[in-house]
């Protein structure tokens, strides 16, 4: 028998005794499984960092003993949300330059500040405020590009997050790699040292066609598939990059040249996907590359909309990301669900555009899945690791409820999160962060940012 929704429990062979370390008593449980199972009220048992069971409460109570019980009437349970696109220590340069065009933005401020502020102690700090910042709303796993990743994934296991880094490359000198073989090296590295761990994926990263030479893609490519990681490249975010693939690579779009040179997979996640035509499209679809929707990023940078209904109904696999907080300005995932699902509909004057529902499933199974995750997070199922937040729904924004979808799109933000549990280890509860210092950070994350603002905003 099949789960049913509203219905009988969705467990293994029943067992009087279950032993959970964790029981989460009372909460609505909003699963994202397949079956859209819901659960009010619900239970939810966790043992050894998995789902051990989940169901009506009714039918759990008196199944089990739980070391430790969380009672959560009044809340909802969901999984963690997935931020499939960021550059978590970007946070570091945060309002540093707003407003301004692209490329002067890159140029004067981004570049220079990186040039001289980026090293393993800026990263590992920057990384460590922005994973504050999304524990505090509710994301459990991030897709991480940038530099000394080393320190990232370092920082990542001491939080408890979950993971996916890439260590940028690129043609020219970047921080930590004065030439793009460093850059592959450190990612050999990361690839060997992390076989196997429970919370980090290793990926590889080229940043951008336009900023890597076809060697360059092409080696990033071969130890992608050596390795069977992820490949997480920006692609056709700008109409910029559309000109600069197309003149040298005989009218190519940046979709199709990729192709040409093997990169498009189903293991390759492709961040922005603004400018596609009906061909990239197709031709994303045929290779099942997946696509990081970055929707608040775009607009901030003017970059444009992404073609996401057409993406969708081609069945290109989706994700939410929210870029590097320079270019956003937050890390909220929250924002960005009720940001993509209303960009749609006025860009296609369309109000039906891009249901909650569905958006719901990029910021949670569908982002999982397009970080091939999606065996061990994403939706709440037994079997699966324990990667969910607690969300408060005593808020007056949050009476009453009619649709959960809807209020979580809508209405719900992400102060509303109260406990996050990743890989069934609590790494917040009731507001208060377990495994972040944030007094400590955000001292160190001031000071650097006193030097930053001394060197490139002194008069
Ligand atoms: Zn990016």
């Amino acid at each position: 028998m099949g789960c049913l929704v509203w219905g009988a429990a969705c467990n293994p062979a029943p067992s009087p005794h279950w032993t959970a370390d964790l029981a989460i008593e009372g909460a609505t449980i909003l699963t994202m499984d397949p079956s859209r199972a819901l659960y009010a009220p619900g239970t939810l048992l966790i043992k050894d960092g998995a789902i051990l069971a989940l169901g009506p409460q009714d039918s759990l109570a008196g199944q089990y003993v739980a070391t430790r019980r969380l009672q959560a009437e009044g809340q909802l349970v969901l999984p963690g949300l997935i931020n499939t696109h960021c550059h978590a220590a970007m946070v570091l340069f945060r309002g540093l330059a707003d407003d301004l065009a692209l490329q002067d933005w890159l140029q004067f401020y981004i570049w220079p500040a990186e040039a001289e502020f980026i090293d393993s102690l800026s990263v590992r700090v920057g990384t460590q405020l922005a994973m504050a910042e999304m524990i505090r709303g509710g994301i459990t796993t991030f897709n991480d590009m940038y530099f000394y990743m080393d320190e990232v994934a370092r920082a990542a296991k001491a939080a408890g997050m979950r993971a996916v880094i890439a260590e940028g490359l690129l043609d020219f000198p970047v921080p930590g790699s004065p030439n793009p073989e460093q850059g592959l090296a450190r990612t050999r590295r990361l690839l060997e040292g992390y076989q196997n761990d429970p919370l980090i994926t290793v990926a590889v990263g080229p940043h951008a066609p336009y900023s890597c030479s076809s060697g360059l893609l092409q080696q990033a490519d071969s130890l992608a598939r050596r390795w069977e990681a992820p490949l997480h490249i920006h692609l056709s975010e700008t109409r910029t990059e559309l000109a600069d693939i197309a003149r040298p690579y005989g009218g190519l779009s940046p979709p199709a040249y990729l192709d040409s040179l093997g990169l498009l997979g189903p293991r390759t996640i492709g961040a922005h996907g603004v400018w596609l035509s009906p061909a990239d499209i197709e031709l994303l679809a045929a290779r099942q590359v997946g696509i990081s929707h970055n929707p608040e990023s775009n607009m901030k940078l003017a970059s444009g909309v992404a073609p996401l209904v057409a993406l969708r109904q081609a069945g290109v696999k989706l994700g939410l990301g929210t870029d590097g907080a320079a270019s956003n300005n937050n890390l909220d995932l929250w924002q960005e669900m009720n940001t993509a699902a209303k960009l749609q509909k006025v860009h296609l004057e369309d109000p039906a555009a891009m249901e909650a529902y569905a958006i719901l499933l990029m910021a949670t199974r569908g982002g999982a899945q397009l970080l091939g995750l999606d065996q061990q997070v994403g939706s709440l199922e037994v079997g699966k690791r324990a990667d969910l937040q607690i969300v408060d729904l005593q808020g007056p924004h949050a009476h009453p409820i009619y649709n959960l979808y809807s209020q979580v799109v809508y209405a719900l933000r992400a102060g509303d999160v109260r406990t996050v549990i990743i890989d069934g280890r609590l790494v917040m509860e009731d507001r208060q962060l377990l495994t972040l210092d944030e007094a400590s950070i955000f001292r160190q994350v001031d000071s650097l940012a006193g030097h930053i603002r001394e060197k490139l905003l002194a008069p």
